[in-house]
Parts: C-alpha cells; structure tokens; sequence
C-alpha cells in the first residue's frame, strides 16, 4: 500500500530534521541518534569503532542548501502494524576525512538525503510480547516490560517514546549539481584546444594566422566539451539504471515469497540486506555475529562510508521452508586504500538465507530476542544460545542471515 504526500506531515518533519541533527551530533561526538532504530543504532555504532581502529577521522555535517525548495515531501507504506515514511529532501553534505598526516578527503555534494521514519499505524496494538531493547539502556526486553518501567533501569516508557523509529537512510549524490565540475572542464578543454592549435600554427607555413589558430582553437574546446557531457548524461544514465534490469526477478520473488510468508515487505529486506552488508564491512570480525554464516572474501574492499544506489535479486531458491537469495547491492563508496579516500560505484554480491516458518516478526530486532524454548528475552547479536536455558538460537528461523559476500 504506497502513499504519496507533497508535503509530509508536521510530526515526521520534525522527526526527519531530529533525525538529521542527531546524525551531525553523531558525526561530532558519537552519541548515537535517539531515533535510530535497533538495526541502525548498531551499524552507526559499529561503523564509528571502525573507522577508529582505520585511524581515520571523518566529520560529516549535513546542512540546508541556501536555495532550492524546503518542501518535505514523503512516500509511505505500511503492513500490519507499521506505517513507514520514507521523508527526504536535498541537503548539503561535507565529508572531510583526516589520518595522522592530516586531511586526506574534503569534500562538499548536494544530496538527497531520505530517512525511512517508522510509526505505529493508527489503533493498531503490538503484541505486548514483542522484543524490544530499553531505548535508555539498550537491555533487552518486552513491550509489556518496557511499559512498566524497564528491568534494568527501571526507565518508564510510553508507547510514543518508543516510536517513531528511523529504519534506514539514504544519500544520493547528485554529481556535480552546482555544475561547477563541468565548467572546470570548458575551462581545460578551451586552454588545451587553443594551445594545441598555437603549437601547430608556426608549422602551417602561413595558413592559419595567430587569430585564426585561437579561433580555431575555442570551436575545438568547445566540440569537446559537448561530447564530454553526451557522454557524461549517458555514463549518469546509466549510473541511475544500476539494477534495474533486475526488477521482473525481484517482483517474481516477493511474489513467490509472499505466498510463504505474507508479512514480507520489499522494503523490509532491503534494509535487512543493506544493515547485514554495514555488519560485513565495518563490524570488526564480522563471524563473531550470529547472523554471519561464513567468512568475509579474501579480497575485500576497506569501506569508510556507503551511499546506497539500488539492489536487485539475481536468483532465489525456495525448497520447503528454507530460502537462498542471492541479490546485488549497488553502493556508492569512500573506499580507504593506501592512505588514499576514493569515491567508487561498487557491485556488492551477497547471499542471504532463512527459514521460511512463521510470517516475518515485524519489529524484530536481534538485540532482543525471545527464547523459543523457555520464552527468556535476551540479546542475540553475538550469542549463540539462550543464557537462561542453553537452548541453541537459530537466527535464520526469524531473519535473513549472510551465507556469501564478494
Ligand atoms: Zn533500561
Ligand atoms: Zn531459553
């Protein structure tokens, strides 16, 4: 069920802009944004120590662009219990990456900036039941729990303090918007065909003049500079169209999966498959978590950041209850490499696995897990087995684990 408003509501505006100054208070002093939803609350996290172990010190600060238009616009979608927005607006992004030796990236993008708020649909109660960590101390714990004052700090919550939670958030880096970059380039494309045609002028015995070569000269930079932005809007083109040749196989997949599992929503797992690809690429030996079934690549890129573009399914196969998905992730990455930041488009393959059984837990988080064996609510992000009955958890029972990443 999609909506679309031209203007999103006054709460999730206020829940977007908090949303977004809570990030740049993340970026400056590491406090992890209130809102962010358990999943992310654990990829800015993990992100944060790695880039400290990197030795690497990126401040990154998202502001309003002077012009342009403050409208908010929104999309929404919902399924059982949740409604989700998906809120953006263009905004101004200074990355600026320093090591030991000083800084080594610095730069300023304009972006799309979307964040996915989530709220309880209207009249809609969750099971009382449902894992949820303390938003004050991060325990696991229960709703019902949770509601009357958290075990562990004994923090006493209301339903709206719990909700709404920002589930993912997206950059997309609009290339070159001031149009500054391909000014640059007339600019070098003007200078090199005049000196280029002043080099051959004195070997023309006489047929071009000095006037003429510079004349001359500019009509050539100029050709060159149209072809280069053709082929600019094209290489861009095709940059937007990443993946989409992937979209009849991954509409035939939600629809096969659908009839498993009614409560699968598109949007649920791709932010599953973009949190588990933050897991790989910034946890610190990602094996250690239970929702890592194998081992990271020999080769493998040194993520610092990553803006995510598109994803796709490539192939899937469902026998009996249990589900392979091998899917692309299509990112736009700061890759750390010799002491060097790059701004790359990169091809992430991964193959995610789970046990069909039971519809999708809407609201799962790992960090709260409830026993299957003796109903204990516990922290499942790197245990393995139940700490109050030995029960052995299976992770892949309730959601998407990594099985391959290359
Ligand atoms: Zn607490
Ligand atoms: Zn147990």
């Amino acid at each position: 069920m999609f909506n679309m408003e031209f203007d999103a509501g006054a709460s999730l505006k206020k829940a977007y802009k908090a949303y977004i100054k809570q990030l740049n208070k993340w970026s400056a002093d590491g406090t992890v944004p209130k809102l962010a939803s358990q999943d992310m609350r654990f990829a800015l996290e993990l992100q944060r120590r790695h880039w400290e172990r990197l030795g690497l010190k990126v401040e990154q600060d998202i502001r309003s662009p002077k012009a342009g238009s403050h409208e908010i616009p929104s999309v929404s979608y919902s399924d059982r219990i949740f409604v989700n927005h998906i809120v953006g607006t263009n905004k101004l992004l200074s990355t600026k990456i320093s090591d030991q030796g000083g800084v080594i990236y610095d730069r300023t993008e304009e972006v799309g900036t979307s964040v996915v708020v989530q709220q309880l649909k209207k009249d809609t109660q969750p099971p009382s039941d449902m894992p949820i960590s303390c938003p004050h101390c991060g325990a696991p714990a229960t709703l019902c729990a949770i509601e009357n004052g958290c075990p562990y700090c004994g923090t006493h919550f209301e339903m709206e303090d719990l909700f709404p939670k920002v589930t993912n958030a997206f950059f997309d880096v609009h290339e070159d918007a001031d149009g500054k970059k391909s000014k640059r380039r007339l600019l070098i494309l003007l200078i090199s065909g005049v000196a280029i045609m002043l080099a051959i002028c004195p070997f023309t015995a006489g047929a071009l003049t000095f006037v003429s070569s510079v004349m001359l000269g500019l009509i050539f930079g100029f050709g060159a500079w149209v072809l280069s932005k053709f082929f600019g809007t094209l290489a861009m083109m095709g940059k937007d169209l990443r993946g989409g040749g992937k979209v009849f196989k991954s509409l035939k997949f939600r629809n096969k999966i659908r009839a498993l599992d009614p409560e699968f929503s598109t949007e649920h797992f791709r932010d599953r498959a973009m949190n588990l690809f933050r897991m790989m690429a910034y946890g610190e030996d990602p094996t250690r978590y239970t929702a890592c079934y194998c081992d990271l690549p020999d080769k493998w890129d040194t993520v610092v950041d990553a803006y995510f573009q598109n994803f796709g399914i490539d192939k899937y196969r469902i026998e009996g209850n249990e589900c392979n998905v091998d899917l692309t992730l299509y990112m736009d990455c700061l890759i750390y490499k010799n002491g060097k930041i790059r701004n790359r488009s990169r091809k992430y393959r991964m193959e995610l696995y789970k046990r069909i059984g039971d519809p999708t837990d809407l609201g799962f988080s790992v960090k709260a897990v409830s026993c299957p064996s003796c109903a204990g609510t516990f922290d499942a992000e790197q245990v393995r087995n139940c700490p109050f009955c030995g029960h052995e958890y299976d992770l892949s029972r309730h959601d998407w684990v990594v099985k391959r990443i290359s």
